[in-house]
């Protein structure tokens, strides 16, 4: 059988480099190799900024960022600077996922060029699979080993679609985003407000200490006949901007079948 696997610019970048290992992923060396110098500077106005001149680059990153910040800073500019050379850019880079659809064809370019070159897909899928749960201390994990952000690295595992998965982010007002694995059907659609029994909303309202993953029946979740019939497990932490993060795993396989009665 031939497996046809299609591999991304930023992959086939860290295949030629003969990267394996997610510590391995040194981003200053691999811009040394494209004729790019980065340096830290207290700037103002932007996270990072990437001006261009011929084959050579100056990347300049705001210093006073959190480093995991800094890592995905400079992997959005290797972005620019792969895709659009010849070009000067000043970034606010960010995974900051509801402002996607208001970003340029450039920067959500560099962004996703920045995901692939920090989580590769031939890295990261393999690491998804060994994982016991799919919860956020599984997500954690993964988080240290690549240095990526908490949000970041809970999107790649949906993306990834090792676990049947749901990512949901709610703020006070309702539900802000949502993502979902490709094994989930698209009849689960999660309600825009948070159910009282929900994990998350303890997250958002309460002040309640973190409690492990838990099972919670799918109705609560889901605004759907039939749903009161499964139960899923979901867990929840609280990110930045007043936000709540859910990870819903579905393990019921009739809640995954293509054609069921529910
Ligand atoms: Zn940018």
């Amino acid at each position: 059988m031939t497996l046809l696997v299609s591999f991304s610019r930023a992959e086939q970048r860290l295949m030629e480099l003969g990267i394996s290992e997610p510590e391995e992923i040194d981003l200053e060396a691999i811009a040394w190799d494209e004729g790019v110098r980065v340096q830290y500077k207290d700037i103002s106005g932007c996270e990072a900024r990437l001006v261009g001149v011929g084959n050579r680059a100056i990347v300049t990153i705001r210093s006073s960022t959190e480093d995991r910040r800094k890592r995905f800073s400079l992997a959005h500019e290797l972005g620019h600077w792969n895709h659009h050379r010849g070009r000067s850019f000043e970034c606010r880079a960010d995974d900051m996922v509801e402002r996607y659809s208001s970003k340029s064809t450039e920067e959500r370019e560099a962004d996703s060029y920045a995901a692939d070159l920090l989580m590769p897909a031939y890295m990261f899928r393999p690491l998804a699979r060994t994982i016991k749960r799919p919860t956020f201390d599984s997500v954690k994990e993964l988080a240290d080993r690549f240095q990526t952000s908490l949000t970041a690295t809970a999107i790649r595992l949906v993306d990834a679609n090792a676990w049947p998965l749901l990512l949901v982010c709610h703020a006070a007002g309702g539900r802000v985003w949502f993502k979902r694995s490709r094994d989930v059907p698209d009849r689960w659609f999660p309600q825009k407000e948070l159910d009282s029994d929900s994990l998350a909303f303890d997250r958002l309202f309460g002040a309640k200490e973190r409690t492990r993953a838990q099972k919670i029946g799918a109705e609560a979740w889901f605004d759907k006949k039939g749903a009161e019939h499964f139960d899923i497990v979901e867990d929840a932490i609280r990110i930045s901007n007043g936000q709540v993060l859910s990870l819903l795993w579905i393990e019921n396989d009739e809640m995954l079948a293509e054609h069921s009665r529910y």
